[in-house]
């Protein structure tokens, strides 16, 4: 065996440690570093079986032997490249790309087969023989169709691996520049050799790769010691900051665009990177149409705002904050939650809560909510009126309920139409409707009273087949504030009493309760 062999084969040897190191460096370190350690150990460990395979292969003295390492060096060498490409992948954060790239594992289990059966087919190499002047362990192959799918798959995978790699330095903050370009260095190694190698550039067909992969190992493990490069995952970040369902802006100090993420450029469509640097008020008015209404330099602040965006209208929760906690002016984070939905589902209860669903007026809870505040805040007058239809249950019996439902609402729309806005009108029972006038005497009530029972009187009411009129009973009961102390219940009690009189002196009528307090 000659010297260079002998050299070859101690170099490659020290390739195959320094893998096999890292693979158990991160093994046992697997716990700190779940996320990524699993496909990086599997990555230096087929490093490590392709170095180690590559040395033995030098060491062989006839043909089958040479035939057999090589076979081993491919399990190496066939899945390396995509298992590589794989960890950028999940270094990077690119979950979906990382298991969709997954499937392309049968293309390095092909490659192995074939090598392995190459005998049978010569697909992969034409022929392979040992050299004829300088014997084994150096070999002339020609080279089959497979070997060039697998060449041209293995430098595919590596330099995608290295223009992510690339890419990423692009956008990354200063503190990971530095563990990204040793990935890109490592990264640049093996594609440089592998190359020689497939030109022909390096010594009668022998590998040459694994005479360096040792350079590409101190790289990563300077990369993991010195920049922490598995603990400060950099873009895990950045995806964090991306995938917050939030739309995210910040601003530097002088409030000028620097950062926006996915949400914000889903939201803001036009938002673009060809926008940094611009001012925040300027570039909203552009984004939205509309000036941005907050004072940006009173952060920390939390409103609710409404936007229009692309025709739709949206109700967000905004905070904005200061990016430094102890500066004042230092750039601010502004995050819009989308909250247009749950508002729409708020507004949707609180109707229900206070609605009426058939007539579309104030329940009786609203009716108290609203009045007793009403009554509390008044300092004049006070008068409600009461009233209930008159022989509603006729109604009912004759046209059908559908009928009477239908009377109800069209009786409280005409009430609405010809009652003073001041009023609170809402449903106080089945059939039975209350007016609150705050800052109305009783001659007032007993007014507006009369004036609706006229109207309701001769209106003809829609029914489900033809039309119909209807008559009210009326009681009106009216306090002088702040003289009388009595409360809304006992106000609400006298006009009650004043209807059931207007009802037993024949109804249709308006009746109002004399004591005045
Ligand atoms: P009175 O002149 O004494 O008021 O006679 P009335 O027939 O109106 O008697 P009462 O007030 O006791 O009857 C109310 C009727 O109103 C009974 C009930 O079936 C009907 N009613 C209550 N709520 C509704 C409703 O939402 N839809 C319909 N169609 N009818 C209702
Ligand atoms: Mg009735
Ligand atoms: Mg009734």
């Amino acid at each position: 065996m000659g010297a260079t062999v002998t050299a070859y084969i101690a170099i490659m040897s020290a390739s195959g440690v320094f893998n096999l190191y890292l693979a158990i460096f991160s093994y046992v370190r697997r716990h700190y570093y779940k996320r990524i350690a699993p496909i990086f150990i599997l990555y230096t460990g087929t490093v490590t079986v392709y170095c180690f395979a590559a040395a033995f292969g030098l060491l062989a003295t006839s043909l089958e032997q040479i035939k057999i390492w090589t076979v081993i060096q491919y399990i190496g060498i066939a899945f390396a490249p995509l298992l590589g490409l794989l960890f950028i992948l999940r270094y990077f954060g690119m979950e979906k790309a990382f298991k969709r790239t997954s499937l392309l594992l049968t293309i390095p289990a092909v490659t192995v087969a074939m090598v392995a059966t190459n005998d049978f087919h010569h697909l992969h190499y034409r022929s392979i023989d040992t050299h004829p002047v300088l014997g084994a362990p150096y070999i002339e192959l020609v080279i089959g169709p497979w070997y060039i799918i697998h060449g041209m798959f293995i430098f595919a995978c590596m330099f995608t691996a290295l223009c992510l790699t690339l890419l990423q330095l692009r956008s990354a903050a200063p503190i990971y520049r530095k563990q990204i370009i040793i990935l890109a260095f490592g990264q640049c190694i093996p594609i440089l050799l592998a190359f020689f190698y497939l030109t022909g550039l390096s010594p009668a067909g022998i590998d040459s790769v694994p005479l360096y992969l040792w350079l590409t190992s101190i790289l990563y493990f300077w990369a993991i010691n010195s920049s922490s490069m598995f603990t400060l995952v950099p873009v895990a970040k950045d995806v964090i900051f991306q995938r917050i369902a939030d739309a995210v802006i910040v601003l530097d100090d002088s409030q000028r665009l620097i950062e926006f993420n996915q949400a914000a450029k889903h939201l803001f469509t036009d938002i673009h990177k060809n926008m940094y640097g611009q001012d925040f008020y300027s570039f909203w008015k552009g984004l939205t149409d509309t000036d941005f209404s907050y004072d940006l330099s009173s952060a920390p602040l939390t409103v609710e705002m409404t936007q229009t965006l692309h025709q739709k209208n949206y109700v967000f929760h905004l905070r904005i904050s200061n990016l430094s906690i102890s500066q004042k002016n230092s750039g601010s984070l502004l995050i819009f939650t989308d909250i247009t939905e749950m508002k729409k589902l708020q507004n949707q209860l609180e109707y229900f809560a206070y609605y009426d669903e058939l007539t579309n007026i104030f329940n009786r809870r609203a009716f108290f909510k609203y009045t007793k505040s009403a009554f509390m805040e008044e300092k004049k007058q006070f008068t409600v009126i009461l009233f209930d239809i008159d022989y509603f249950k006729y109604v009912n019996d004759t046209y059908g309920h559908y009928s009477g439902d239908l009377v109800l609402s069209e009786l409280s729309r005409r009430i609405q139409e010809i009652t003073p806005a001041q009023c609170i009108f809402a449903r106080y029972g089945g059939e039975e409707f209350i007016l609150a006038l705050p800052g109305r005497s009783v001659e007032e009530g007993l007014q507006l009273a009369e004036m609706i029972r006229k109207k309701i009187e001769v209106h003809l009411f829609s029914i489900e087949d033809g039309s119909i009129t209807i008559t009210i009973s009326m009681g009106v009961a009216g306090t002088n504030l702040p003289a009388g102390e009595f409360t809304l219940e006992e106000l609400l009690n006298r006009a009650d009493k004043a209807l059931y009189i207007a009802k037993e002196s024949g109804r249709n009528q308006v009746q109002v309760d004399k004591d005045v307090f």
